[in-house]
């Protein structure tokens, strides 16, 4: 039998962003061999955190990697992304859940574009606690990591960040993996900075039950399984629920947490619901599962939007009334019209207010972010005023 979950301590998502190749899949497996030397976690190896995104049935692509893994105070579930459209769509539609992130800047290279791109996706996605990691330490010299520093902290407060104060932290994940000393000590460094830093969010327990849909799953004999991480509320087996999208209201038979059976699960948690009597083709990613009742789904709405500058990744054109971008909400990946009334159109980095009609119902509320997408690039933020 499966050894149940016990909640002994705070539980917090966090994940390494950052340029590719600045080392944060090699990073993530390091964190977990210098704990699993400590004996607070398992080894993670390099090739099982950066495998091929595994196809499940009916072509949903896992684009997340989640590692588990406990300090001395802390019980994290770590997500490192294959590539940087991963962290887009995981990003921006808060599927990744990021209660802090650790930005990985490889100490030879600097800030690249994604790099910039990431914490801007950080910022408008509501992470407000970075670590960073200056990576590859082992590698540069000191006066060129002092340099990269200095732009990184920049970076940082041009973002809104406090880059004066922001730990970071020079490590080596290849020579920590490698089993190096003074490495471990630095990656050690990085999980206390982490620790301390990255404060325990408050979780909204007392609120409806809520889970945006990232993955669906079947387990042979046993039926649909979904996975994400419970925005708010708590569930536990027994509990009637709705799945928003699927149009079905069910019974959650099962519950676990990175394969452990849990009793609740509670916003902030990383779980897999197993629902009776739902059909494989009925749920899909971009559904919400609810407290049955508590939330309405929605296809008119108001937001304030940003428009990126072409600097900042965005259009270099103005969108006006008519504009059909991607719409990524919680999970879901929806298309939308968009209507910007008397001002008719917004120019790169204007922030507007418009009314957006989707192509189809998702469960919306005043508050909610989500990012708007054109031809796999992102080309706005915004938030929901109201719904209509
Ligand atoms: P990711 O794309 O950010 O996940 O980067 P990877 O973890 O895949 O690493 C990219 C490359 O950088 C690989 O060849 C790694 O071996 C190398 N690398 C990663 N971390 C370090 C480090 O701390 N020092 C050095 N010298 N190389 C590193
Ligand atoms: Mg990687």
């Amino acid at each position: 039998p499966k050894t149940a979950y016990v909640r002994t301590k705070p539980h917090l998502n966090i994940g390494t962003m950052g340029h590719v190749d600045h080392g944060k899949t090699t990073l993530t497996a390091a964190i977990t061999k210098v704990l699993a030397d400590r004996g607070t976690g398992t080894f993670v190896p390099f090739d099982r955190i950066d495998r091929a995104p595994e196809e499940a049935a009916r072509g949903i692509t896992i684009t997340l990697t989640h590692v588990e893994y406990e300090t001395d105070t802390r019980h994290y579930a770590h997500v490192d992304m294959p590539g940087h459209a991963d962290y887009v769509k995981n990003m921006v539609t808060g599927a990744a859940q990021l209660d802090g992130a650790i930005l990985v800047v490889s100490a030879l290279d600097g800030i690249m574009p994604q790099t910039a791109e990431h914490v801007l996706l950080a910022r408008q996605v509501g992470v407000d606690h970075i670590v960073v990691a200056l990576n590859k330490a082992d590698a540069g010299d000191e006066e060129l990591a002092d340099l990269v520093e200095l732009e990184v902290r920049d970076l940082l407060t041009r973002h809104g960040y406090p880059g004066d104060t922001t730990p970071v932290v020079r490590v080596s994940g290849l020579k920590a993996l490698e089993g190096d000393p003074r490495w471990t000590a630095s990656v050690e460094a990085l999980l206390d900075a982490v620790d301390t830093y990255v404060p325990v969010p408050e979780r909204y327990l007392d609120a409806p039950f809520l889970l945006p849909v990232e993955n669906v799953l079947t387990i042979t004999g046993r039926g649909t399984v979904v996975t994400g991480a419970v925005e708010r509320g708590t569930v536990r087996v027994g509990d009637r629920i709705e799945v928003l999208g699927a149009g079905v209201e069910t019974v959650v038979t099962g519950l676990e947490t990175f394969g452990k059976p849990m009793a609740e699960a509670q916003a902030g948690d990383n779980v897999a619901l197993l629902l009776r009597g739902v059909p494989r083709d009925a749920v899909r990613r971009g559904h919400v599962v609810a407290a049955p009742g508590s939330v309405t789904p929605h296809r008119r709405f108001t937001a304030r939007v940003y428009v990126l500058p072409a600097r900042e990744g965005g259009r270099t054109t103005p969108v006006s009334t008519g504009y059909r971008p991607q719409f990524y909400i919680r999970t879901a990946d929806v298309v939308g019209r968009v209507d910007l009334g008397e001002k008719a159109v917004a120019r790169p980095g204007d922030t507007v207010t418009m009314t957006v009609e989707l192509g189809r119902e998702v469960p919306l509320e005043p508050g909610l972010g989500f990012a708007v997408r054109e031809g796999g690039r992102t080309v706005g933020a915004g938030t929901v005023i109201a719904v209509e």
